[in-house]
């Protein structure tokens, strides 16, 4: 009993305290921020290695906090996801992205429509009226959806097989397209992922950062494209920083790139200016 006592101790010691009042500030705050509407949609650009041109933009939601400047959203997504608070976040992230792809789609800026692809978190995407919900965002906004393109990350589709099969197959019959992402980080079965009605897997940026420091074999990239193309999916590669991994990329046959080299995400002001000056990569 008193071995226990003092590991129980031991959670309270001032370092921690220090850390959870922290994190109830971040709470707090990030609340005031659904209220306020404090976010911003920045957008990346992924190319076609085909074409060498854009194809699209993925959505990134960023945090404008009036006293803390831009917070990224690796430090407060969790926190939105522990509180619920990521389904208000992600709904409105939605709405913006299908907002901007309704103004691309009725005054087109390039040859070929854009796509535009939202991430969205397995608390949204779980939700009972989640199909109901896309249906309204496409009926106010006027898109047509088979530009849109929703990013699920493995280890959700992995733990909700059934429910996503069903849910996946209603947003098929809606042309929108699906992209598991950060394919590689959980742990996909292959049989699984021959169920899905997936149009692309995008491979994380860890792979990507390792076929440099591998030069040999490439890693796991060539395997990951492969597995992409047999099964009739793109394969997007994603934190592409080098000519050299772009050219990799390229004789490997992986259809599309994201990443620094081409561009960070950009707030939505600066999209036309970056299709205006971008090169044929
Ligand atoms: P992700 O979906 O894997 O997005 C890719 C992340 O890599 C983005 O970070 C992007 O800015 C960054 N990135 C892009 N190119 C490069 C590169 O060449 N090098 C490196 N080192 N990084 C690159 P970001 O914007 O900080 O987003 C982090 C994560 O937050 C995203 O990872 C995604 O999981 C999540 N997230 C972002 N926006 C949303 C959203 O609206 N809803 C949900 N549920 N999650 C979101
Ligand atoms: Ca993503
Ligand atoms: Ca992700
Ligand atoms: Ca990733």
């Amino acid at each position: 009993a008193k071995a226990q006592g003092r590991a129980k101790y031991h959670v309270f010691n001032p370092a921690m305290h220090q850390e959870a009042i922290q994190l109830l500030e971040l709470e707090n705050d990030l609340r005031r921020a659904v209220e306020r509407q404090e976010f911003l949609v920045y957008y990346q650009p992924i190319v076609s290695l085909i074409t060498g041109k854009i194809s699209g933009f993925e959505a990134l939601v960023r945090w404008q906090h009036p006293t803390r400047g831009l917070v990224s959203p690796t430090e407060f997504i969790p926190v939105a996801e522990e509180t619920g608070l990521i389904n208000a976040i992600n709904t409105w992230v939605l709405q913006s992205a299908c907002h901007q792809l309704s103004i691309w789609q009725h005054q087109p800026v390039t040859p070929e429509p854009l796509t535009i692809s939202v991430n969205l978190s397995a608390r949204l995407f779980l939700q009972p009226n989640f199909v109901e919900q896309i249906d309204r965002i496409i009926y106010e906004t006027k898109i047509n959806p088979t530009y849109l393109e929703l990013e699920i990350t493995e280890s959700v589709i992995m733990e909700n097989t059934n429910a996503i099969k069903i849910i996946f197959q209603q947003l098929k019959q809606r042309s929108i397209k699906l992209v598991m992402d950060d394919f590689g980080t959980g742990y996909s079965s292959l049989s699984y992922l021959h169920s899905f009605p997936l149009n692309a897997l995008k491979i994380d940026k860890s792979f990507v950062k390792r076929m440099q420091d591998n030069k040999e074999n490439m890693g796991l990239v060539p395997a990951m494209i492969g597995i992409a193309n047999s099964m009739g999916m793109s394969a997007i590669a994603e934190g592409v920083e080098t000519e050299e991994q772009l050219a990799q990329l390229r004789s490997l046959n992986c259809n599309f790139a994201q990443g620094f080299l081409f561009s960070e995400p950009i707030e939505q002001q600066l999209v036309i200016k970056l299709l205006a000056v971008a090169p044929q990569w």
